[in-house]
């Protein structure tokens, strides 16, 4: 019989976590796709890789949250021995001036990305270095390192997961396991409604928005064998941008 491989995708239920999870459902993946509150886009992201042949589960839980986190990877680790895969997709922006910012506004997209990182990356990690194998790749975005305005509390929340992963490549990279980070420029997803579409456009070489397709194949990339001596990296798929 041949092995299950389980990926495990935070924030799976729309835009670019849920291309990744089809996209890894289609290399063979078994994958747990995780959300915050939309039950209804989990659910069409389950019936999507389903109609391929594919197979998924959904599980809801904040990621910012250390003890719904931590009991619902309890949970997850009761079904599944192994995950071989995980993405830290679960973001969110909360946009304004600097020195008009709200502390709520600084502190839920840091807690959202930087602990949501810590909550879901350590006990997985944990059972990696075990199993002497395992694949990491945590989504940040290229407002990590452009300057940005209105984005301090998002840059801070994303450079901070490139150094964390970088960190962390370095700590388990004779253990068996990689971790990477992929980050996005802008991406037709939910995320950029209302963004001045036309005006950014201009600065992005392509001259084109990416789709979430063409992160999740990178993705799916960094997770494969193929990417076997590739480690602590952050490949920027931003059309030119950075
Ligand atoms: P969307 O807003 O379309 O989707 C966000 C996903 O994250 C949803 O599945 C959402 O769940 C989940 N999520 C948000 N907060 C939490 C939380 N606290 N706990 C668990 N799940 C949570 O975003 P995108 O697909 O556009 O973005 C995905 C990632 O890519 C993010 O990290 C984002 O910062 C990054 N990125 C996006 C870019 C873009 O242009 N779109 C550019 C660069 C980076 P639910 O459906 O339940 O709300």
């Amino acid at each position: 019989m041949m092995e299950e491989r389980v990926a495990l995708v935070t924030g799976g239920s729309r835009g670019i976590g849920r291309a990744i999870a089809v996209e890894l459902s289609r290399a063979g993946y078994r994958v747990i796709v995780t959300y915050k509150e939309n039950v209804a886009a989990a659910e069409e992201t389950l019936a999507l890789i389903r109609s391929e042949g594919g197979q998924a589960e959904a599980v809801r839980f904040d990621v910012a949250d250390s003890s719904e986190s931590a009991a619902a990877m309890e949970d997850i680790f009761s079904r599944h021995r192994e995950i071989q895969v995980l993405v830290n997709n679960a973001g969110i922006t909360a946009d304004g001036l600097f020195m008009m910012m709200s502390e709520e506004n600084w502190d839920k997209v840091i807690q959202t990305t930087l602990k949501g990182f810590f909550n879901v990356t350590r006990p997985v990690v944990q059972r990696m270095v075990r199993n002497h194998r395992g694949s990491v790749v945590s989504i940040s975005s290229v407002s990590a390192m452009m300057g940005n305005r209105g984005q301090a509390n998002y840059a801070a929340a994303k450079s901070g997961l490139i150094a964390a992963s970088r960190t962390l490549s370095t700590e388990v990279a004779r253990l068996g396991v990689r971790v990477n980070v992929v980050a996005p420029g802008l991406i037709d997803t939910e995320m950029i409604k209302g963004a001045p579409v036309t005006r950014i456009k201009e600065i992005i070489p392509m001259g084109r928005l990416g789709k979430a397709e063409e992160v999740a194949k990178v993705v799916r990339f960094l997770c494969s064998d193929d990417a076997s001596y590739l480690t602590g990296q952050a490949v920027f798929v931003d059309g030119g941008m950075y």
